[in-house]
């Protein structure tokens, strides 16, 4: 699953929660406050019940869901603020104010989620003081400081809590997704990406297209200089690589000294003529590895999603075999379904 995706079914679940426990405690408040004739209360609590029922719906299925988060915090926020301001709701039901960190943070995560809590905790107590700032068996130092040190309890517990979840799930993506040695994509990522640009490509009718590199006789520079040297290579080739290409390309490491690279919006032809370019400057690229100067060169194989095939594994396999093709015609060179130079390319798919 996309990280993203992850993150918002994470939301999913929490708001979905959420609204089942104000249906519950908004219907036992209404049915507590209706028999002693607090009709306007209970209207307004029986209204968001059906109203977090309706959303319950909605948001089983929104792929929106961060955006049905502010709402709904929106109106809970809105009608507990409300609800507040009236008379008959006792200086105790302030209580519920402490809650609205938790439910702040884990719904909006952890920046909007603070803003939204000192903002509505801000509003909560300046109504409270409106309300009883001049009843002085409440604005006593021990309840004030009471009430301060609890709230900016549950405000920093929350907001730690989630910064810190948040931040192990972005180490835990990024453990799944990168390769450790280059920071490129890994497979794993790859097919999470692919999916999505298929997606797209299919939708929009716009060209995708596959490279596959393989550094050539990189098993020398181990054998000669070491296999730290041969790592240090790598990287540098990556670094290459993320220079070269834009950033929407999407740039993995296939496997030990092999590279595919997913070109979106780019057909096969304009996929060779980068490809050509990333070949042309690793041959130009001094590679500095503790004193010595290191040359390589790159061969590559190109495939374009639809006219090679529509899946990854049927795409990979052409752009492989491409490459074969390359490794063939001497290394150091592209293959692709559009020939840079029609006879030689023709000569080498017919080996
Ligand atoms: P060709 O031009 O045919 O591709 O020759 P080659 O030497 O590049 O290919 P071969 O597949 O024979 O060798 C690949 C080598 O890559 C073998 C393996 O030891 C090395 N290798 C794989 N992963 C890593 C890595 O992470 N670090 C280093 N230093 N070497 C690696
Ligand atoms: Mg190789
Ligand atoms: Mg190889």
């Amino acid at each position: 699953m996309h990280p993203y995706q992850e993150d918002q079914e994470h939301r999913r679940s929490v708001l979905q929660a959420m609204l089942l426990v104000t249906i519950a405690s908004a219907l036992v408040f209404a049915a507590l406050n209706f028999p002693d004739g607090m009709m306007l209360v209970g209207g307004i609590q029986v209204a968001l019940a059906t109203l977090a029922a309706g959303l319950l719906v909605v948001v089983r299925r929104t792929r929106r869901v961060q955006t049905w988060c502010l709402l709904f915090l929106l109106i809970l926020l809105s009608v507990t603020i409300l609800l507040l301001s009236r008379p008959e709701i006792s200086p105790f039901a302030f209580i519920w104010l402490l809650v609205i960190p938790l439910v702040t943070h884990l719904l909006l995560g952890s920046r909007l989620g603070l803003l939204l809590s000192v903002g509505s905790m801000g509003a909560g107590a300046a109504l409270f003081l409106y309300r009883f700032g001049g009843n002085p068996e409440l604005v006593r130092v021990e309840v004030m400081s009471n009430a301060i040190i609890a709230a900016l309890t549950t405000l920093g517990m929350s907001h730690f809590y989630e910064r810190t979840r948040e931040r192990s799930e972005l180490r835990l993506t990024r453990l799944a997704t990168i390769d450790p040695l280059t920071g490129l994509a890994n497979r794993a990522r790859l097919i999470d990406v692919f999916h999505w640009e298929q997606a797209q490509a299919r939708r929009n009718g716009t060209p995708l297209s596959l490279l596959m590199l393989d550094l050539d006789r990189f098993k020398r520079i181990n054998d000669e200089h070491g296999h730290e040297a041969g790592d240090a290579v790598l990287v540098a080739f990556a670094r290459m690589l993320q220079q070269r290409l834009r950033e929407i390309d999407l740039i993995s490491r296939f496997g030990g000294e092999e590279f595919l690279v997913l070109l979106n919006n780019t057909d096969s032809k304009r996929a060779v003529d980068v490809a050509e370019e990333l070949r042309q400057s690793l041959e130009q690229l001094d590679i500095e590895y503790q004193g010595k100067r290191l040359k390589l060169t790159v061969s590559i194989g190109v495939a374009e999603y639809g006219p090679d095939g529509l899946d990854l594994d049927t795409l990979s396999r052409v752009a492989d075999k491409r490459l074969y093709q390359a490794k063939a015609s001497g290394r150091n060179c592209v293959r692709g379904p559009i020939a840079k130079s029609g006879v030689e390319q023709e000569a080498a798919l017919s080996k």
